[in-house]
């Protein structure tokens, strides 16, 4: 299949957003897991220069808190965890002391993920955020839009049609990982020629590989993670008990799937390796699925420190895709 240089596309956007993303507002000072907290807060360089250009006593207080990361980003030095500007009410004294604008790029824009593909921008919500992860899986009936493509990149083509399939139909839980799963084989046969022969089986004994795999090799940024992957390492629950525990809650892991779904189908276009982005979107619904059913824990909760422990990591990302390339 031909394949067209991407990049160079990125102004003439068309936009496309979930029917719910219109709902989120955030909960600021009311946050229960507020996103100023654990993450390192990477400054932009247009933010560095309004920064620099300030000449007042708070201007020099901003710019005394940047330090440079290992990979050389600007960022703010944490305070036990805490970004220094999040103030005692969990608010942000640089929003509130010289307006939205003076915050970074990263924060103005959390929690959106923002994608850009050829022609067109598909902008959503993260799970990870608690009050998205409230509407994501609260809502109904939420619509994933399918972006209309105008281009020649015959590989985006196809996932985006795979993708609408997928999230059109109406299937319950297991048949959905099923006919995501089928059709990333053969997609993958389509697009690279790679023959898949068997899909793995995503047990409790691959889970349990799953969780030892994270323990020793991800990046861990809370504590309650940790403590979910050491339970969940050595828990003895049986594969029918946890068959039982995904059919009882499969509404709610339909809901998970869709979102993986959206987020990571159409991704395989930067690499063609769409096989192995079906098994992580496949095992980031059972894995969260696998960490509620065996630690005291809801599935929400479950899928939303997923979702903070690796969406936002590009290192577990990686990480995680690198594992399902190995199947
Ligand atoms: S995690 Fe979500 S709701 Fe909480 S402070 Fe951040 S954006 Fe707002």
């Amino acid at each position: 299949m031909r394949r067209v240089l991407r990049g160079a596309f990125l102004n003439t956007m068309e936009k496309y957003y979930p029917s719910y993303y219109n709902e989120f507002s955030c909960l600021a000072g009311e946050c229960p897991d507020s996103c100023c907290t654990k993450w390192e807060i990477v400054i932009d360089e247009c933010t560095l220069n309004k920064y620099n250009a300030l000449s007042t006593d708070f201007g020099n207080e901003v710019l005394s808190q940047i330090i440079k990361d290992e990979e050389g980003d600007c960022c703010f030095l944490l305070n036990n965890g805490r970004c220094p500007f999040l103030n005692s009410h969990n608010l942000c004294d640089i929003h509130i002391k010289l307006g939205e604008d003076f915050t970074s790029e990263i924060c103005r824009n959390h929690p959106r993920f923002i994608e850009e593909y050829d022609g067109f921008t598909e902008i959503s919500l993260s799970l990870s955020c608690p009050e998205a992860n409230r509407i994501i899986m609260s809502s109904e009936k939420s619509v994933y839009p399918t972006p209309l493509y105008k281009g020649d990149d015959e590989v985006l083509e196809l996932l985006i049609s795979s993708r609408e399939k997928l999230l059109s139909s109406d299937l319950g839980f297991s048949s959905l990982i099923k006919l995501l799963l089928d059709a990333a084989a053969d997609d993958s046969l389509d697009i690279d020629l790679v023959y898949i022969e068997n899909h793995p089986d995503i047990n409790v004994a691959f889970l349990k590989n799953l969780a030892s795999f994270l323990l020793r090799k991800s990046e861990i940024l809370t504590n309650e993670w940790k403590a979910y992957l050491e339970n969940a390492e050595g828990v003895g629950i049986s594969d029918e008990e946890f068959e039982a525990y995904c059919k009882s809650n499969d509404e709610a892991l339909v809901k998970i799937c869709r979102y993986f779904i959206y987020r990571y189908y159409l991704k395989a276009v930067n690499d063609l390796d769409i096989y192995s982005r079906a098994l992580f979107i496949a095992s980031s619904c059972l894995f969260p699925a696998f960490i509620a059913c065996s630690c005291n824990v809801t599935l929400w909760e479950a899928a939303r420190l997923f979702s903070k422990e690796t969406e936002h990591n590009l290192f577990n990302l990686d990480l995680l895709l690198g594992f399902f390339s190995e199947f």
